[in-house]
């Protein structure tokens, strides 16, 4: 994958990179729906977005998924910079206002696709806790408690910094009053995640009508890596 700086001040592609793109820009569409589907946002809440190389192909800001094509889905490059797409025209729909926090990601991990969801479990634990404790073994696919980021208006620098940050060691974080941010090795991997963290935040608040709950220390979700690591758990794909 390359990126060639055209006669204008946009970059452009290699022919190899368009079939990807194009797939990347299908499943956009696709998982955009899901995120309905499954009750992680509503109307044009959250977004998407998948790398492919130099360029992350993005949901646009405020378009409803339900309505979106793959032409829809924006292109910028790492640096966030406007992308031609294959037909060589700039995308004319703006990206999504969560853009910088995306690429921040991609920054600072080795992300391949990010989901960002307004997920009602999740918003409702980050107005009140610091971090999704850990009661299930499940928590580890996350890489352990799932911290919950400080409050920044959407669309900032601040949050993409806060988000990145919160991220340390794990592959999800909770914005608080706001939503959660996961990633993956593609992007089945990334919304597996998101769907991960909403049922464990489920399940936290369900164990807290008991009481106080136990949680797994460290130690114990070491074990449990290893374990899994020993069965090659997540280098199979299509569970969690
Ligand atoms: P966009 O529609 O700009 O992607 O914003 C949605 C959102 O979730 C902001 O945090
Ligand atoms: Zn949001």
């Amino acid at each position: 994958m390359s990126l060639r700086r055209s006669s204008g001040d946009h970059w452009v592609m290699d022919r190899g990179d368009f079939g990807a793109l194009r797939a990347a820009r299908a499943q956009l569409v696709s998982y955009g729906v899901r995120l309905l589907d499954d009750g992680l946002a509503v109307g044009s809440a959250g977004n998407l977005s998948v790398r492919v190389g130099d360029i992350v192909a993005i949901t646009p800001s405020g378009a409803g998924y339900r309505d979106m094509r793959p032409g829809d889905i924006c292109l910028v490059t790492l640096a966030g910079t406007p992308a031609a797409d294959d037909t060589g025209r700039l995308d004319d729909g703006g990206p999504s206002s969560e853009t910088p926090m995306h690429l921040a990601v991609y920054a600072a991990t080795g992300a391949a696709a990010v989901v960002h969801t307004h997920s009602p479990e999740v918003i409702a634990l980050s107005a009140s806790r610091p971090e999704l404790p850990a009661i299930h073994y499940a928590i580890t696919a996350l890489g352990g408690p799932v911290r919950v980021a400080p409050y920044v208006r959407f669309g900032s620098a601040a949050l993409a910094a806060a988000a990145a940050g919160a991220l340390d060691g794990r592959t999800a974080v909770i914005l608080r009053n706001h939503g959660a941010l996961s990633y993956g090795r593609d992007l089945a991997e990334a919304y597996d995640r998101a769907l991960l963290l909403e049922w464990l935040a489920r399940t936290y608040r369900l164990a807290l009508s008991y009481g106080e709950p136990a949680t797994l220390s460290a130690a114990e979700l070491a074990e449990v890596t290893a374990e899994m690591r020993r069965r090659r758990y997540g280098e199979r794909r299509g569970g969690s």
